[in-house]
């Protein structure tokens, strides 16, 4: 093990199942590696079906007495997981940088941002009201509550290894749900970690049961097929999103899907340059571009596009990549091997199609997970870096001439996950803002995320709403009782 901790017992190599810590039934593992130097950092249990049953099964049991409690106890372990999580941050944040590359500085912050989802749901799932409707009939009521959905089955990705968690097991738990995750194989070790507090804190077993494994269509089918599962909630690519919802279909699963996107960064000739540099970059350029709300596409006005790209590049050409842990590294590595060939081979489908590299535009020379921060000029929506997802440092930058180009622009694509748009002008922002087709727009700022909004998506982009007072209806079933005879 190369991960020094100030508490090593943070670090989990086994599933977590009904309250312990257990081995694969075949004593299966898979490795974990740091992305930033390849070099192994653990040997998980992959666990398959069978597990997952099983785990499904001790989160059934373990919901009987969970949802029966008054909404404040369930908010105290809450409470208490969240503190525990604040005080640990910085093993947590370790832990993140070992294994999925972002900075140390990224990690807490993290750490913080996913923690902050357990503190918002331990108090909301206090307010969980209902209604009492006035009938036609004057001898009955008709009453609505809101009743906990059943036993979660989460799918979280490795960009966020501990918020993309919190953010499901926060709501699902506050209301009176268990959850069962799988989280990505290659971060399982943030999920345990984040188990163990919460085991710490004083959840009762069962309730939150972590099946790690290599097998992602083994334990993802178990869940889509169990009919214990009422729900499933993904975080990941659209085309896995899609399989689940095809496979949630059979047994009638409520779904809540936080998938794929294609983000525009819209700016036009009125924007404030300064101000649209700087939010470019971090919608760019944050997790080494690598999250679903990242900015894929920079759609700049003509009469301002020369003056951007040129502070753009500037700014881009101040990056330092490399190791997570080291202090001047601005920019970790990308996620694996693969994913940086997947890159260069978009970048080197813009190039063959005419794009100029304004800077970088090719694997980085710190290692195999490494690519250059890259600007690309002279490009237009026929390349796969207008119509794909990126998920890394590559940022193309398109040329609009009017407002009603970058709306049409903006919303060609499947995606609607985030757009961003910058201008001074009022009635602009309005305008545009209701035009395009996403579930999240930012005007005049790209840090858009926290816990008290509603992130999300729509067209295939998702569905579904993380975070807010609307985070805990994707957990709640709307039940009518009539009164009569009154
Ligand atoms: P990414 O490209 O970000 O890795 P994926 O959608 O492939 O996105 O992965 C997101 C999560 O979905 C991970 O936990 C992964 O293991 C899981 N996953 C991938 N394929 C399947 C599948 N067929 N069934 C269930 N889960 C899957």
């Amino acid at each position: 093990m190369t991960i020094q901790l100030q508490d090593p017992s943070l670090l989990k190599t086994q599933a977590f199942i009904d309250g312990l810590w257990v081995d694969s039934d075949c004593g299966e593992t898979f490795a974990v590696t740091d992305p930033a130097t390849g070099q192994p950092l653990a040997d998980v249990a992959s666990v398959g079906a069978t597990e997952t049953r099983r785990a499904i099964a001790a989160a059934e049991r373990a919901m009987t007495e969970w949802k029966a409690l008054p909404a404040k106890s369930r908010s105290e372990i809450l409470e208490k997981w969240h503190r525990l999580i604040i005080e640990n941050t910085e093993d947590l944040a370790v832990i993140m940088t070992a294994e999925q590359g972002k900075t140390l500085a990224e990690s807490r912050g993290e750490v913080a941002y996913g923690a902050s989802f357990i503190k918002w749901f331990a108090e909301e799932g206090k307010r969980v009201y209902g209604d009492i409707i006035p009938t036609p009939q004057t001898d009955r009521r008709g009453v609505v509550v809101k009743q906990p959905v059943g036993v979660v089955a989460a799918i979280t990705p490795w960009n966020f290894p501990n918020a993309m968690i919190t953010r499901k097991a926060g709501p699902a738990l506050a209301v009176g749900c268990a959850i069962v995750l799988k989280p990505a194989a290659e971060t399982p070790l943030s999920a345990l970690a984040l188990v163990e507090l919460a085991n710490r804190a004083g959840l009762p077993a069962g309730l939150f049961n972590v099946v790690p494994g290599s097998d992602a269509p083994s334990i993802g089918g178990e869940m889509t097929s169990n009919p214990t599962v009422k729900k499933v909630t993904f975080t990941g690519s659209t085309p896995v999103g899609k399989l689940l919802m095809q496979q949630c279909a059979n047994t009638v699963k409520r779904t809540s899907m936080e998938l794929g996107g294609n983000a525009p960064v819209v700016i036009f000739d009125d924007a404030d340059l300064d101000l649209a540099v700087a939010g470019a970059l971090t919608a760019k350029y944050r997790n080494s571009g690598q999250t679903c709300i990242c900015a894929n596409r920079l759609l700049v006005q003509e009469g301002i596009y020369d003056a951007f790209v040129e502070k753009f590049a500037a700014a881009v050409s101040e990056f330092r990549i490399g190791n997570g842990f080291d202090a001047s590294t601005t920019h970790g590595p990308v996620i694996s091997e693969k994913a940086a060939k997947e890159i260069d081979a978009k970048v080197q489908n813009a190039v063959a199609e005419g794009a100029t590299v304004v800077i970088g535009g090719q694997p980085g020379e710190q290692g195999g997970c490494f690519y250059q921060p890259t600007v690309l000029t002279n490009v237009n929506d026929s390349m796969r870096v207008f119509r794909e997802e990126i998920f890394g440092p590559v940022a193309p930058v398109f040329k609009f001439k009017t407002e009603e180009d970058a709306v049409r622009m903006a919303n060609d694509t499947e995606f609607g996950l985030a757009a961003y748009l910058y201008t001074e002008s009022m009635g602009r922002s309005w305008r545009v803002s209701e035009a395009l087709e996403y579930g999240m727009v930012g005007v005049n700022e790209t840090a858009i995320s926290s816990e008290v909004i509603p992130f999300g998506g729509v067209k295939e982009s998702g569905q579904g709403r993380e975070g807010s007072k609307y985070g805990l209806d994707d957990y709640l079933e709307t039940k009518y009782i009539c009164f009569g005879a009154l």
